[in-house]
């Protein structure tokens, strides 16, 4: 059995593409040429290119020192931290830029809920010289105003989503919207592993390259090109998918994915999305969902912008349900300690995101002789506000 999508989009009983007749053409179009177009040479050799001059990748695979004495086991940080505007997500916004080149396509749309995706897009469209629209939710564009200056700095137009919760959903139902009456010129850029197939597998494809260089760098430091734990956050998944892409269907790795608990699972002010979600459907694909009785989605809660979603990728849930992947959640007091502790031993400011990751540390032992592999999805200066109102600094 593998844990990679099969060729309907399904990762087991999840996936899919469930959307308005309206989009059928745009989904399709891309269905039918994402794969092609992506392992052309010419497509690769721009996108390794990009990735290396541009983003700086290969990013580090990093020993942290202090950080295995303390816990007593040999702890490796993949440092995507280090990448160009902070985080992972650029890995996807510049592979879904050279895909909509070469479709044609001259707009770009995306919606963002904090706002690094958005930025992450607006960096790309600055660079192929195209025009970008960001949907974000009225009151993230109040509560975020540090990224929307940076989207607009970068020469995309933000465009505030106004209806329900002006939030996440709403900034992403009208992207949507956006891309039904512009079929033609438009390709819209989605930020996770998540959405109508292809998005997740396309998205896992592009982030892919976080494990294909642990792989390498691995090999090189540990005379084996895989770890015994992969750990990773999970909001959407793509971070993680990306870690744990080439080691899906190698049962000597554990795969340890940890979700935001927020004020504990139980509280209602939470993001566990995986413990507390049932079957459903949102934004095109069936997937677990936090969702009320009668089938509400549920308003998430976490102290992280970025993992604060009801929902989570297909690869994900079935990662989950399959037992594959050992679900754990931290809660927002976990992290806020983790984060800190990173800074002291290691002299690193993690994304409060990448925080919950490090907290599994906390919640479970491992051996002396483990390699245990954390992905550093990003750094934490979008989230020193955060930072300081908590620890009162
Ligand atoms: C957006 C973000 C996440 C969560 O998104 P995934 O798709 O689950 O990776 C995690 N870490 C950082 C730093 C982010 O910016």
């Amino acid at each position: 059995m593998s844990y990679q999508v099969n060729e309907k989009g399904y990762y087991g009983d999840f996936g899919g593409a469930y959307i308005p007749e309206m989009l059928y053409p745009n989904v399709e179009e891309l269905r039918k040429v994402y794969v092609e177009i992506t392992s052309e040479d010419s497509f690769k050799k721009e996108f390794d290119q990009l990735l290396k001059e541009y983003v700086g990748r290969p990013t580090p695979l990093y020993f942290a020192k202090r950080l295995s004495e303390k816990y007593n086991t040999k702890i490796y940080l993949k440092r995507e931290d280090l990448c160009h505007t902070g985080a992972h997500k650029v890995n996807n916004t510049i592979g879904q830029i050279l895909l909509a080149k070469r479709l044609g396509k001259n707009r770009i749309i995306a919606e963002t809920g904090a706002g690094q995706h958005g930025v992450a897009t607006a960096t790309v469209c600055a660079l192929m010289g195209m025009q970008c629209i960001v949907y974000m939710g009225e009151i993230d564009i109040k509560r975020q105003a540090p990224n929307v200056a940076r989207m607009k700095m970068l020469g995309a137009e933000v465009r505030a989503a106004k209806s329900g919760s002006k939030t996440l959903k709403d900034a992403t139902n009208e992207a949507i919207r956006d891309w039904i009456n512009n079929p033609v010129d438009t390709h819209y850029i989605i930020g996770s592993v998540v959405g109508p197939h292809p998005y997740p597998d396309m998205v896992a494809r592009f982030q892919s390259v976080i494990s294909a260089e642990i792989k390498t760098q691995l090999l090189e430091k540990e005379g084996r090109d895989y770890p015994d734990h992969m750990i990773a956050c999970v909001g959407g998944g793509s971070n993680a998918a990306g870690a744990y892409y080439h080691y899906l269907d190698r049962p000597e790795v554990n795969i340890i994915a940890v979700e935001a608990a927020g004020k504990g699972i139980h509280s209602g002010e939470s993001a566990a999305t995986s413990v507390l979600g049932k079957e459903g459907i949102i934004h095109g694909s069936k997937t677990l969902l936090m969702q009320s009785k009668d089938g509400q989605i549920t308003e998430p809660y976490s102290i992280s912008a970025g993992l604060d979603y009801p929902g989570v990728g297909p690869m994900h849930a079935n990662l989950y349900r399959s037992k594959r992947a050992e679900f754990i959640s931290a809660t927002d007091d976990e992290a806020m300690s983790a984060g800190l502790e990173l800074c002291k031993l290691e002299g690193i400011i993690p994304a409060i995101e990448t925080s919950h990751a490090l907290a599994a540390l906390d919640h479970r032992a491992f051996s002396k002789d483990d390699v245990v592999v954390i992905n550093l999805s990003g750094r934490g200066d979008k989230d020193l506000g955060n930072y300081i109102e908590y620890f009162n600094f």
